[in-house]
Parts: C-alpha cells; sequence; structure tokens
C-alpha cells in the first residue's frame, strides 16, 4: 500500500440485507468512527442505499451502489441509471462484479459503458476484473486480466473517479485465495497494464484485492504493495467482521 493512496475497504453485500440490516451500518458507523486511516464504503442492495446513505451522512461510512444501466433514462424496465444511484445518495458504483459477467453475460463493452455512465453521474466506479481457475491453471490469468482491462477501462480514468478491484473468480465466497506472491504479482501485472494503457494517472488509481478476505487474513493481504485495500463480501455483512477487515488500516 502506497502512502499517496488512500487505502479504502468496501462491502458488497450483494443480495443480502433488508432494512432491519441497519444496525450492522450503525456499528459499522461506530467502529469506523475513529478511523482515519482508511475509507469505508458500503454497498447495499438497491433498495437500501436511500435510507443508507441518509443514516450515515456524516459519517466515515460511504454508500455505494453494485450495478447500474449505462443510459442516464427510459425504456429499460427494472433498470436504475447512474444518474438515479447518485439521486439515491450513493457515491461509487461496483461494475464488472464477475456475478454480474456470469449471470447476465455482461461483456467488457458494457462494464466500460456503465463506468462511464457512473463517471457521467459524478460517482466513482469501482471496475472488476478477474480470472476463473481454469484460466489460471491454463496459465491465462495475466491475458484475461489484461484483455478485461484493455476492454473495461474508459478512456479518461482519473484517481479519483476510478478504483479496479482484482477479483479471482475461483477466491470469491470460496474461502480460498490466491498466494500472498500470487496477489502481489498479479497488482503489479495491472498497475503496469493501466499505466501502458493510460500512462501515469495509473500510479495513483487504487487497487483493491477481492475474494474471501476475513479478519484472519486481511493484515496480511491488506499489507501488500499494490493492494490500496479490499472488496469484501461476505465478510462485510457483519460488522463485527468488517470492522476486523478495515481495522488493520488504523
Ligand atoms: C465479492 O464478491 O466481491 C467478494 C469479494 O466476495 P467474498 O469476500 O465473499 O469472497
Amino acid at each position: 500500500m502506497s502512502q499517496s493512496r488512500q487505502p479504502i475497504v468496501i462491502g458488497n453485500w450483494k443480495m443480502n440485507g433488508l432494512e432491519a440490516s441497519a444496525g450492522e451500518l450503525n456499528a459499522m458507523m461506530a467502529a469506523a468512527a475513529g478511523n482515519s486511516a482508511c475509507k469505508v464504503m458500503v454497498c447495499p442492495p438497491t433498495t437500501l442505499i436511500a435510507g443508507f446513505a441518509a443514516k450515515a451522512a456524516g459519517s466515515k461510512v460511504a454508500i455505494g451502489a453494485q450495478d447500474c444501466h449505462d443510459a442516464v433514462s427510459g425504456a429499460h424496465t427494472g433498470d436504475i441509471s447512474a444518474e438515479m444511484m447518485a439521486d439515491a445518495g450513493a457515491a461509487a458504483i461496483i461494475v464488472g462484479h464477475s456475478e454480474r459477467r456470469a449471470d447476465h453475460g455482461e461483456a467488457d463493452s458494457l462494464v466500460c459503458s456503465k463506468a462511464e455512465a457512473a463517471h457521467r453521474a459524478g460517482l466513482v466506479a469501482i471496475i472488476c476484473v478477474g480470472e476463473t481457475e481454469a484460466q489460471r491453471d491454463a496459465g491465462q490469468a495475466e491475458d484475461i486480466i489484461g484483455g478485461q482491462l484493455e476492454g473495461s477501462l474508459p478512456a479518461e480514468i482519473t484517481a479519483e473517479n476510478t478504483i479496479i478491484a482484482y477479483e479471482p473468480v475461483w477466491a470469491i465466497g470460496t474461502g480460498r485465495t490466491p498466494t500472498l506472491e500470487d496477489i502481489e504479482a498479479m497488482h503489479s501485472f495491472i498497475r503496469g497494464k493501466v499505466q501502458a494503457l493510460r500512462g501515469d494517472v495509473a500510479l495513483g488509481i487504487r487497487l483493491l484485492y477481492g475474494g474471501s478476505v476475513k479478519p484472519g487474513n486481511a493484515k496480511e493481504i491488506l499489507g501488500i504493495e499494490d493492494v490500496d485495500g479490499g472488496l469484501v463480501g461476505g465478510a462485510s455483512l457483519k460488522a463485527e467482521d468488517f470492522a476486523g477487515i478495515f481495522g488493520v488500516f488504523s
């Protein structure tokens, strides 16, 4: 983690959480209150964004969204635009999560359009990339990640409007993680690739690791060079676990 890139730990609640989950948010805000070493964000399901944003206003916890449509508005039943997420109080939008790539067939070009939509709405795009286990076993991990970056990154990115999350698909929700050496090597590759594609802006962009981060492994994973924080799924649902992860930065 570089001194010039403030770390951020982001919780992705996926399709979990009801109004009754506000107690967890309250406990997360209390735990984050004394932490000035890292930023903390919770991305609840869309139904909770407005309520959580109101509750978290003025706290150290920002609220984000998990996806958006790439258009501003229109005949897209059931979809929600980046502008609507901003209107509800979101500060950022996750785009290109592997579950959306797999469940909804989202290709790199659509991920790029969604990232552009987040920027258009004045929000941070959290762009996810990651290889499958078969791709890693075949020695293709860097090719896959490199290709996803080529296709998913908008032309204009800044250190302020873009975060990249490396999430090996096989590590998400499985309890398995790459070795520390593999994470370090991939993050170094990603930074170099982004620098080759977009120039020195890459040096300021935060690169997060995601995939089975838990309180027990957070210190070693989030301490790796070029890992500027984490994107956390399952362990972000309970305040005690989530605080045990972002607390490694305090
Ligand atoms: C995720 O889905 O973004 C994720 C990292 O999940 P988990 O932490 O549960 O592996």
